[in-house]
């Protein structure tokens, strides 16, 4: 038995992290040769958190300029993995190894993906009352252990939402179970999240869920990505291979760990997306009043009278997303575009506006038509059901029904129309055309502040993303 820990904690999938650590390192240092200005000037690799995409920042928000910054240092890229192994051999082998526990786990099929070999730490997570727990209640859980040569557990650790759930954002559980002189011990505490920014790049290839993976990522950026350039892009219809985007964000963390038990964590600080040649920033900014909301980096408010989609974007739907024929999908053929969508999927009204009619019309099936300002009305058809009436003050976003297959449908979707006194418009011209909201200028010197910090920062979320995906 041996305190001293030779390796440090690898918190992600750690077999292939180890293998492409070495790799990394090196082009890191060559990353840092190649654009030592930017390394300096805002970016800190948190290595114990070393994901493939994805780097850690620390501490919290609000300015980037207060942004501890460290360099990764020579003694970190010099060592060669044959010293590397060098030392360990020097050494009692302690190794680390996470994963999350499932629905389905035993104790022994756990201990076994975590790559350990000892019945008597398997007895104890059956048996101990302390230690049963990591097995009990809801999946999910984040497991370390620290075994030894011979795959003996010296240490479990697992974190997991708080038992309170009014500490389910600000708290999380820790459970340890430590081998002492007497056998193996388990003890149970809580401790507080900590906020974290991250930051994180990718190019979207089959969709943007798969991208936000590969970027390891948590899915929560996919669907606020989505909604942050709600007004910019139809991420059902628009989203094209090879859309890149660089993300700086917040996460809540369990002992430095981004936690994976709550998806609604975590919010986007500062995101650009460039989608088919065009490219989109946002930033989150409170102003004056303290009314947090997104804006571009010229200050323009995200906000805009109507959404570029009547659908949310999910997991769900963005597998449909990339499928969609162009032509068969083009406006003009029936004077409106298709949605391919699952039935029941949620349809939202793009703006503001008065149910001017809902129930059914032949051809449509169930349709309901919102009238909004100047003269402009929108219709959602073939809808499976409809959650508004006739008269009814709707609100941007608000769910108006569900996609379904009613009228003359030959599937399951959502078709939508715009009009302007009456006569159907493209779609795709509504929400470009809508009106922009501005902020006050007592904000602007501070948001000018604050952009370019962000600007900086995902200019190095992209670089490094780039240099890590084709080995720049
Ligand atoms: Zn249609």
């Amino acid at each position: 038995m041996t305190e001293r820990s030779i390796a440090p904690p690898k918190l992600n999938s750690p077999d292939p992290v180890d293998r492409a650590f070495d790799t990394v390192a090196a082009q890191t240092r060559h990353f840092v040769a190649r654009h030592p200005r930017k390394i300096a000037a805002v970016i800190s690799f948190a290595l114990a958190g070393f994901g493939a995409a994805a780097f850690g920042i620390a501490p919290l928000m609000p300015d980037p300029a207060d942004l501890p910054r460290r360099m990764v240092t020579e003694d970190v890229v010099q060592h060669g993995v044959a010293s590397q192994l060098e030392a360990l051999a020097d050494h009692d082998l302690q190794l680390y190894r996470n994963d999350l526990t499932r629905s389905s786990d035993t104790a022994d099929t756990l201990l076994r993906r975590l790559t350990v070999n000892d019945p008597q730490a398997a007895f104890f997570l059956r048996t101990d009352p302390i230690g049963r727990k990591v097995l009990e209640g809801r999946s999910g859980k984040m497991v370390q252990v620290r075994i030894n040569a011979n795959g003996e557990l010296d240490e479990l650790v697992a974190r997991y939402a708080a038992p309170n759930p009014e500490q389910i954002s600000t708290r999380f559980t820790r459970l340890r179970i430590e081998r002492t002189e007497s056998g193996l011990h388990a003890s149970l505490e809580t401790a507080p999240l900590a906020a974290q920014v991250r930051m994180g790049s990718g190019t979207v290839r089959s969709s943007l869920f798969a991208a936000t993976d590969e970027a390891r990522m948590p899915d929560a950026m996919a669907t606020q990505l989505a909604e942050v350039f709600a007004t910019d892009i139809d991420f059902h219809r628009e989203l094209r291979k090879g859309a890149t985007f660089s993300v700086v964000y917040e996460a809540l963390t369990a002992d430095g760990e981004p936690i994976t038990w709550n998806a609604a964590v975590g919010r986007i600080l500062a995101a650009e997306f460039v989608n088919d040649g065009k490219s989109y920033s946002a930033i989150w900014f409170k102003d004056a009043s303290g009314r947090g909301a997104y804006y571009g980096l010229d200050g323009q408010s995200k906000r805009r009278p109507f959404l570029a989609s009547p659908m949310e974007f999910s997991r769900v739907t963005s597998g449909f997303a990339m499928r969609v024929h162009p032509i068969i999908n083009s406006w003009k053929q029936h004077k409106g575009v298709d949605y391919s969508a699952p039935s029941g999927t949620p349809v939202r009204a793009i703006g503001d506006g008065i149910v001017e009619f809902a129930g059914w019309q032949n051809g449509y099936g169930n349709v309901v038509e919102i009238r909004h300002s100047n003269d402009r009305s929108t219709v959602y058809a073939h809808l499976s059901h409809i959650d508004v009436a006739k008269g009814q003050r709707i609100e941007q976003g608000a769910h108006i029904g569900a996609v379904g297959a009613t009228g003359w449908a030959t599937g399951p979707h959502l078709h939508f129309e715009v009009k302007v006194a009456g006569v159907q418009q493209d779609p795709e011209l509504l929400a470009k055309a809508s009106e922009l909201m501005g902020m006050t200028t007592a904000s602007r010197l501070q948001f000018a502040q604050l952009s370019r910090g962000f600007k900086n920062q995902l200019e190095v979320a992209e670089s490094v993303g780039r240099s890590l995906a084709y080995g720049e």
